[in-house]
């Protein structure tokens, strides 16, 4: 494992990487990228845990006592504890973190749209595109990161992504691109099944009322059986279930979705550091594809028009990653910086 030092500022500062496969020859294939989205969790909950405001709101919650029993605590540093302690408890003593604002510590989106499809594509494409502006199941007419990787000699057959919203499938273009998608209710698909994925699709045809968006539970573990069957180089799992909570105004279940996705990148990642492909140089990048209002009016919503959406965090843990924990020096980053990064991640 070899480490960063200081390079990790140097390469949000805008160094850049040419996306092209002749440009790029220390692509090896041995280092592994995770890249884990938890939609729209508003950084307030990520650095501070449960808001003192909307957790003691009847409007919000279900039962406010079992809300506070939960999830309450004094100061922000227990509560962010709380909610999520394998960023608390391990992240923050062997990674990094980004995007307190109370420390001028700045995470945004470019975008101006604050919405999901515009955010990914931002992550994923390294670029801003004015003319991606809803949330509409119109295929993505750019190559995004894991196309690229995708496309590589190196990593054929080795991208792969995993998604609980269903509109992956037009974010990252199935009808053109090489990587594994597996999104939204999407049954696994294979010569041979493994109990496992056999029991994953028939959960899923159990269920009546699908929506856009399945439980992040199946897309979880759809995801940990692909590695243990597959062992890809490159992951996307994009988790949705704090997003559907907020909007649905139950900041209950928000906090509980936040915390359930924790619990489930921890558990990945204690796997994968019991596995001889992935120790030692794997990275997870973990992030968000916006934020959402700031306020007790408007916590629930996001856009454009709403306050706050375009704020951001950012987690790294793992190879090339310094233990630097949270991040309290005044900067400005922006999603569309993270590209760049994770090809500098990968050719490390
Ligand atoms: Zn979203």
């Amino acid at each position: 494992m070899r480490r960063f030092g200081t390079a990790i500022l140097f390469l949000l500062l805008g160094l850049s990487v040419h996306t092209n496969e002749h440009t790029v020859p220390s692509l090896s294939g041995e280092n592994k990228l995770f890249i884990i989205t938890l939609d729209g969790l508003r950084w307030q909950e990520v650095f501070t845990g449960a808001d003192s405001a909307l957790c003691r709101n009847a409007e919000y919650n279900a039962d406010v006592a079992l809300t506070q029993a939960l999830y309450w605590a004094p100061s922000p540093e227990e509560r962010r504890k709380k909610l999520m302690p394998f960023f608390w408890n391990v992240i923050a003593a062997q990674g990094e973190l980004y995007g307190n604002r109370t420390y001028g510590n700045k995470m945004d989106v470019a975008n101006p749209y604050a919405l999901s499809y515009p955010g990914y594509n931002e992550l994923l494409t390294g670029t801003v595109d004015p003319t991606l502006f809803g949330n509409g199941k119109v295929a993505n007419p750019n190559l995004t990161l894991l196309d690229f990787l995708a496309a590589t000699h190196t990593y054929r057959g080795k991208v792969a992504a995993f998604a609980s919203w269903d509109a992956f499938s037009y974010i990252l273009n199935r009808e053109k691109t090489n990587v594994y998608i597996n999104s939204g209710f999407d049954n696994i698909q294979a010569a041979s099944l493994t109990q496992t994925e056999s029991l994953i699709n028939h959960l899923q045809e159990g269920i009546e009322d699908k929506k856009n968006t399945r439980p992040d539970e199946i897309t979880f573990l759809a995801c940990k059986e692909y590695i243990q069957k597959k062992q890809p180089s490159v992951v996307l799992l994009a988790l949705g279930g704090t997003d559907e909570a907020a909007h649905e105004k139950t900041y209950d279940r928000y906090l509980s979705q936040a915390a359930n996705a924790d619990r489930m990148i921890g558990e990945l990642w204690q796997y994968l550091q019991t596995q001889p492909a992935y120790a030692g140089n794997t990275t997870f990048l973990i992030t968000t594809d916006h934020g959402r209002g700031n306020s007790t009016k408007n916590w629930y919503t996001h856009g454009f028009f709403t306050k706050g959406s375009s704020q951001t965090w950012m987690a790294l843990l793992g190879n090339g990653i310094r233990a630097t924990g949270e991040q309290k020096k005044k900067q400005q980053q922006y999603q569309k910086n993270l590209k760049d990064l994770m090809l500098k991640l990968l050719a490390f």
